[in-house]
């Protein structure tokens, strides 16, 4: 029988999920299909207790859910415990298994220029879902970390959790200090600013001096996919990592978990690339 996996978000029509893991089950002949459950808030609760009942072989999950749904899975595995936050939900036999691979998919993405993370000095912009999940696989990594956000308390709180639970000291600060910070190996740009700021403001937080004081820089926006910082850092020859590849082994890890196969990274990478705008 077709097993049936898809995205589950809010909106979710514009997910490049489905082509990726599609792709995957058809290059590995697997019998299943990847589809689109688009569930308003309202519907999330009772949609959740469906899947246990239905035939329904794995969730990939985004916004605004990936928090809500940890507290309505059957078991929760120690990472995204931890990162409180699920993107992936395994159904075994009616008992849902809630994974976190957005952590995976950052640091894979940064070991394509940076195989050992361990001591790298790494500054991160945004404290939201994606900043605490890139933290959190860069301190397991034995990196040492810089938080700077526009809120500045978001940025505090998220340090200090970190702190205790990595026994490690992570600094925190306001979006406007980050120009000062210490020199470092990667500076990773994790905030929703090409989104909801003006091209102008955005430039002038994150200015070229910044730029200059790290060798690697990544944006895990990837709508555009060369986004202002990412254009500023080819230009001082830094070695860049476009937002596509985080989102790109985030799904190689699900595509793991949903299938017990190796995935097809080539393809996946190929097909996203072919839907990425
Ligand atoms: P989120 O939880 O809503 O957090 C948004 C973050 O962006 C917060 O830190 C927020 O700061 C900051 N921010 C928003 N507008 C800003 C502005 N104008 N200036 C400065 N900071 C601003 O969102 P998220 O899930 O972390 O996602 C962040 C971005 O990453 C989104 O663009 C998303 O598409 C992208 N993303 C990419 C991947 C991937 O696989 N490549 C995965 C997840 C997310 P405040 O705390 O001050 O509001």
């Amino acid at each position: 029988m077709t097993k049936n996996f898809g995205i589950l978000a809010y909106p979710a029509k514009h997910s490049l999920s489905p082509v990726m893991h599609n792709a995957a089950f058809r290059e590995l002949n697997i019998d299943a299909q990847f589809g689109v459950f688009e569930i308003s808030e309202n519907e999330f609760s009772d949609f959740i207790e469906r899947v246990k009942h239905e035939p329904i072989s794995g969730l990939a999950v985004s916004l605004p859910y990936k928090e809500n749904i940890v507290f309505q899975l059957n078991k929760v595995g120690g990472d995204a415990k931890k990162i409180a936050a699920v993107n992936t939900v395994v159904n075994k036999g009616g008992f849902l298994y809630g994974y976190n691979t957005d952590f995976i998919g950052s640091n894979m993405a940064l070991n394509e220029v940076e195989p050992d993370l361990k001591d790298k000095k790494v500054t991160i912009l945004g404290a939201g879902g994606a900043s605490r999940a890139i933290c959190y696989g860069l301190l397991k990594e034995g990196a040492k970390v810089s938080i700077y956000n526009r809120t500045k308390k978001r940025a505090e709180n998220l340090a200090k959790e970190f702190s205790k639970m990595f026994e490690t000291e992570v600094k925190s600060g306001d979006l406007k200090e980050i120009v000062k910070c210490e020199k470092g190996d990667i500076l990773i740009q994790a905030s929703s600013i090409w989104l909801t700021s003006s091209k102008i403001d955005a430039e002038l937080q994150i200015p070229a001096g910044l730029v200059e004081k790290f060798d690697t820089i990544m944006d895990i926006v990837y709508s555009p996919l060369i986004t202002p910082l990412l254009k500023t850092a080819k230009k001082l020859n830094k070695r860049v990592i476009t937002g596509d590849k985080m989102l790109l082994y985030q799904a190689v890890s699900q595509f793991e978990l949903f299938t017990n196969e190796k995935a097809p990274i080539k393809l996946m990478q190929k097909v996203l690339r072919e839907n990425i705008h």
